[in-house]
């Protein structure tokens, strides 16, 4: 792996660090405290090229790779996570209609979820499983030329502002097949976003399936081969999470840096304090190996060599630093941190869940270890 970035690189570096310095910045903590999805930074995104930084030219990509995904998610996220985490989220579906599309499926909806003129939800959730696809109670039933999809989901993150859903239900094969769904369609029900407890503003939603009526032409990849379409498009999710946590941890640690400098201890700046300089080293070291991990993680699918459990490594350890390092970074910032006054408490809520989404760590670990222990 080559450690250097290269132009196009340190353009998407520069690019994403501007638009996060210049147009997010000011509007992270209003997102936060409404719970409000910014939509006019989303299609800026779009405008800016962010969404096709791993998508061919073809349909409006720029095809610079998962590095390049990764380095922007990154840098967004240090200051908005809500912002940043829109980028992954969308890759989901992008990802599964790149890899497992037709060629109509790719024409229709790459190019608008790459320029940002609309972006896409992924329902896989329920309301009693998120881990185990066998458990999954929505169904499609074959009827002519069509499925008729009933049930419901639950959590599904930008379901509002989505042209296309990619639904995930048990068809007559008694397996998971993917479906892509028109939100419009006659039975399609989203309803009030729910109020988490961070990445505030990311509108996630239940949506209710009520007989959707979607063409056979819209099943994604092979009949009960659902799952292999879940697992491809959550591989390049994790990337994104590992990056979203990296992204929260660095921010973390300058909010950190930029307090404990200006804070007076005894008359004395805080980073006077050996206690503080130790957290801050250890906040430093754990920062930049889950950014590594995830450059590297993002490198070997830009190579085509990644397997389930790089993404799984990538996404547990990343996701482990940034809950201890804002854990730290509360600690720096005292009582004054707890409250609502200063913005690190923001971070310390949005970086829990890349231990929960797209994987909860417990599993991830058995992945990784399973993969191992059948690969002696
Ligand atoms: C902000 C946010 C956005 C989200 N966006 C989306 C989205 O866009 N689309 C979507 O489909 N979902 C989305 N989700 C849902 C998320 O992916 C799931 O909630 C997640 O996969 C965990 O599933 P669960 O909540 O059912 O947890 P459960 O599966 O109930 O797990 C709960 C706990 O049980 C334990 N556990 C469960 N299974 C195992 C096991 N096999 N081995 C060991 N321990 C286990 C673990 O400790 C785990 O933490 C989102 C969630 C949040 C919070």
């Amino acid at each position: 792996m080559d450690f250097d970035f290269n132009e196009a690189e340190r353009d998407v570096i520069q690019t994403a660090s501007d638009f996060a310095a210049k147009k997010v910045k000011s509007r992270a903590r209003e997102i936060d405290e409404k719970n409000l999805f910014p939509s006019d930074l989303a299609t800026e995104m779009g405008r800016l090229g962010l969404f096709g930084l791993h998508m061919p030219e073809e349909y409006g990509g720029t095809a610079l790779g998962y590095k390049a995904y990764a380095l922007a998610i990154e840098r967004i996220c240090a200051v908005s996570m809500t912002v940043g985490a829109i980028i992954a989220i969308n890759s989901l579906t992008q990802e599964a209609i790149l890899r497992f599309g037709t060629d109509e499926q790719k024409r229709q909806h790459l190019p608008r979820l790459i320029s940002g003129e609309s972006l896409s939800t992924f329902a896989f959730t329920e309301g009693q499983t998120g881990s185990d696809p066998r458990a999954i109670t929505t169904t499609a039933v074959p009827e002519g030329d069509t499925y008729i999809l009933s049930g419901e989901k639950t959590f599904a993150s930008l379901a509002p502002s989505a042209s296309v859903a990619i639904i995930f239900a048990k068809d007559d094969t008694g397996k998971v097949s993917a479906f892509l769904v028109d939100p419009k369609a006659a039975g399609f029900m989203i309803e009030k976003e729910l109020e988490t407890m961070g990445i505030r503003g990311e509108d996630v939603c239940p949506i209710r399936l009520n007989n959707v009526r979607v063409p056979r032409a819209n099943l994604v990849g092979e009949p009960g081969k659902g799952y292999n379409v879940l697992l491809t498009a959550i591989n390049v999710g994790q990337i994104g999470i590992a990056a979203e946590a990296v992204g929260v941890a660095s921010g973390a640690l300058g909010m950190s840096l930029d307090y404990a400098r200006t804070r007076m201890v005894r008359e004395r700046p805080m980073t006077d304090l050996p206690t503080i300089q130790s957290l801050l080293g250890e906040m430093s070291a754990r920062t930049e190996a889950a950014r590594w991990i995830t450059y590297r993680t993002a490198d070997l699918k830009d190579k085509g060599h990644l397997r389930g459990r790089d993404s799984a490594t990538a996404k547990l350890f990343a996701s482990q630093a940034a809950t201890d390092v804002v854990d730290m970074a509360m600690q720096i910032h005292g009582s004054y941190g707890y409250t609502k006054e200063l913005e690190i408490e923001r971070l310390y809520r949005d970086a829990k869940v890349t231990q929960i989404y797209e994987v909860v760590s417990e599993v991830q670990r058995l992945i990784i270890g399973g993969s191992l222990a059948r690969e002696a």
